[in-house]
């Protein structure tokens, strides 16, 4: 019995090897072309060598006002935008689809308000689907209302808030909705945020556009600006970029 279980054995131990043995051309499976285009990858300051700079810190030039198209009127000041209380939201003029964005954001070290109140703006991809922008530093508001959040669809997995007065960055990774002919809608639009390079919203699916009050949903539509919310707080915002994708 005992010559029997080590004839097994070994039996069983040459198949092993042999099923580990490669089988056939490795290179049937290697992928040479497109050959990823090399850029320089930047930094937290610092736009990749590929992106569109939405604002360098000294002008408005590539953004006008949402409603009318006229010349954007927040405050240039400290290589940083500040949003102008009324004089309503602002957007680029430039249109874009699927994109990956960086934007850094401060709220007022001034704590004015709670909840909605407070350090409220907000970052529309498309015109229509925001990402919200408000300081969460102890301060409590609707899960699905707060910073990370996509506004009234998408809790963020975490608070990663920095306090009031502190730069704080987003990146995300938008991919927009597709249309069929007929207005339908064919793919929803997607989205992968990180706060402060800390994971918040993980390819989540947007449900529409964003609604104050009601359900959001799907209106057909090409690409879009992007725009930044006046909400009457004195949020700023610096080192916009983007990469279309
Ligand atoms: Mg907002």
């Amino acid at each position: 019995m005992k010559y029997l279980f080590l004839t097994m054995a070994s039996i069983t131990a040459f198949s092993s090897l042999q099923a580990q043995q490669p089988q056939g051309d490795p290179k049937a499976t290697e992928v040479w072309t497109p050959v990823p285009k090399i850029i320089d990858a930047g930094s937290a300051t610092k736009a990749p060598s590929d992106a569109i700079v939405l604002f360098d810190g000294k002008d408005l030039s590539q953004w006008e006002n949402a409603k009318t198209g006229a010349p954007a009127e927040w405050t240039v000041a400290g290589g940083a935008i500040t949003v102008k209380p009324k004089a309503g939201d602002i957007k680029t003029k430039e249109k874009f689809g699927d994109i990956q964005l960086h934007i850094e954001w401060r709220t007022p070290t001034t704590i004015t308000g709670d909840g909605q109140g407070r350090g409220n703006s907000g970052i529309f991809f498309q015109e229509k689907y925001e990402l919200q922008v408000l300081d969460n530093f102890n301060n409590v508001t609707y899960s699905n209302g707060q910073a990370g959040s996509i506004y009234k669809q998408h809790i963020p997995l975490v608070n990663a808030s920095r306090k009031p007065g502190e730069w704080q960055t987003y990146d995300a990774i938008f991919t927009a909705p597709r249309f069929n002919e007929d207005g339908s809608l064919a793919s929803p639009a997607r989205i992968t945020v990180l706060h402060n390079g800390v994971l918040v919203q993980n390819n989540v699916e947007l449900k529409g556009g964003t609604e104050y009050i009601g359900l959001p949903k799907y209106t057909k539509h090409g690409d879009g600006s992007i725009e930044l919310q006046d909400h009457g707080n004195l949020v700023s915002f610096r080192n916009i970029w983007v990469r279309k994708l």
